[in-house]
């Protein structure tokens, strides 16, 4: 391949895909893959999806984009049908997981400003994932991320993920903190899940020091773990939800939503986007909202979820790098003993799309479309992936 002018910021797979149709890709000679990762949970009804497809197509050749200077009618469409599926009560719109929280950021700074606090803090997990740019990189938990691009921007404090203990000792502490900022399950960091009854342990802490409860459901959301969003599992209500990566199918699109007081903090000239909430994006997303809100899609996906992880460990259990299967819905993790980059490779020859994040972790995040046959297939490409590998032969 010849040098590229694209900037050297990915470890890119030696593949480009010209044609998607539901869970698969087509590369350009033909060859048809499994899609297991959708574009890093991007794609949740799958490629070429046809309700996303017509409402695109449709919006495109009505108007593309107006501006925040005047109402946008799609806007306040999504923002309904957001509230309606989650029980938030506003929403802004950005244009990616990382702006989401950044709006997510402002909001917990103004509520510690006017509770009086000059210097607010966020309490933030080791292993969270926030995204790139420098407050959001900031908040993440992972030196790697962060190296080589220091100062950092202050106000955050870190504590381990799911440990109520430390986040108690924190409010004894510390009385500079305005919020919390976590994921409900991480994903980036490995597929991590939160003990049971965590959140609404956590809601009580937050209500007797006054902090904001932010969930960053970026990847969660959306329907991806069997819920529209993963906070409804727990029956606790955050004051800000964030979200994107399956919220557009596609179409960059994000959004920071917020419940209670937390919804009338930001005020005109507060906080704004060029392209928050363009009319094309906002499309998209009302077809997505509206087909995940259909029917049994949700309770599909929770059994369709429970199948894989079945699959998973019925078929792993003999296996010597096998150590267990963590995930919500079709959030999938495959922990192993050794570090395994190297089967997402040896996967992409065998027409199968996954990811390996946090060095050891198998992670799947099909289309929340994929039907129990395309399920089959999947565990009939990939165990015998894993099962075959051995770091030592490598
Ligand atoms: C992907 C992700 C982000 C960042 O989203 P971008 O759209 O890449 O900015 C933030 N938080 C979580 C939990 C994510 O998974």
């Amino acid at each position: 391949m010849t040098q590229s002018h694209v900037m050297n910021t990915y470890g890119r797979l030696p593949v480009s895909f010209v044609r998607g149709e539901g869970v698969r890709l087509f590369d350009e000679a033909g060859k048809s893959y499994l899609d297991a990762i959708s574009g890093i949970g991007v794609n949740a009804l799958g490629h070429a999806h046809p309700a996303v497809t017509e409402a695109i197509c449709q919006q495109a050749g009505a108007l593309l984009h107006t501006s925040n200077l005047y109402n946008v009618q799609r806007q306040t469409q999504l923002a309904d049908a957001l509230c309606d599926a989650s029980g938030m009560s506003n929403v802004f719109f950005s244009n990616s997981g990382a702006e989401a929280n950044e709006a997510a950021i402002k909001l917990a700074r103004m509520h510690g400003h006017n509770r009086g606090i000059e210097i607010p803090h966020i309490i933030v997990m080791e292993s969270a994932f926030h995204g790139r740019t420098l407050a959001t990189m900031t908040a993440s938990g992972n030196r790697k991320i962060q190296a080589g691009f220091e100062p950092l921007v202050q106000g955050f404090t870190r504590a381990p993920y799911g440990d109520l203990a430390a986040l108690e000792s924190i409010a004894k502490n510390n009385d500079s903190v305005a919020a919390v900022l976590l994921e409900p399950l991480q994903g980036e960091g490995g597929i991590n899940m939160l003990p049971e009854g965590f959140l609404a342990a956590l809601r009580e802490l937050c209500d007797a020091h006054n902090w904001l409860l932010m969930l960053d459901e970026v990847q969660t959301g959306n329907g991806r773990t069997g819920k529209y969003f993963a906070f409804q599992h727990s029956g606790v209500m955050p004051d800000v939800v964030t979200t994107a990566k399956g919220l557009g199918n596609g179409l960059p699109i994000g959004a920071c939503l917020a419940h209670g007081a937390a919804a009338e903090l930001f005020k005109p000239g507060n906080h704004g986007s060029t392209f928050g909430g363009n009319p094309l994006a906002c499309a998209a997303a009302l077809s997505v909202v509206n087909t995940v809100a259909q029917d049994s899609f949700l309770a599909d996906v929770t059994q369709k979820g429970e199948l894989l992880r079945q699959g998973l460990r019925e078929r792993l259990a003999d296996c010597e790098q096998f150590v267990e299967v963590r995930g919500l819905g079709l959030m999938v993790g495959i922990q192993l003993k050794s570090p395994c980059g190297p089967l997402v490779g040896k996967a992409l020859e065998q027409g199968l799309l996954i990811n390996v994040t946090s060095e050891r972790v198998v992670r799947l995040l099909p289309p929340l479309i994929i039907n129990q046959q395309e399920i089959d297939q999947l565990l009939d490409l990939l165990c015998p992936l894993i099962k075959q590998w051995c770091p030592d032969a490598s």
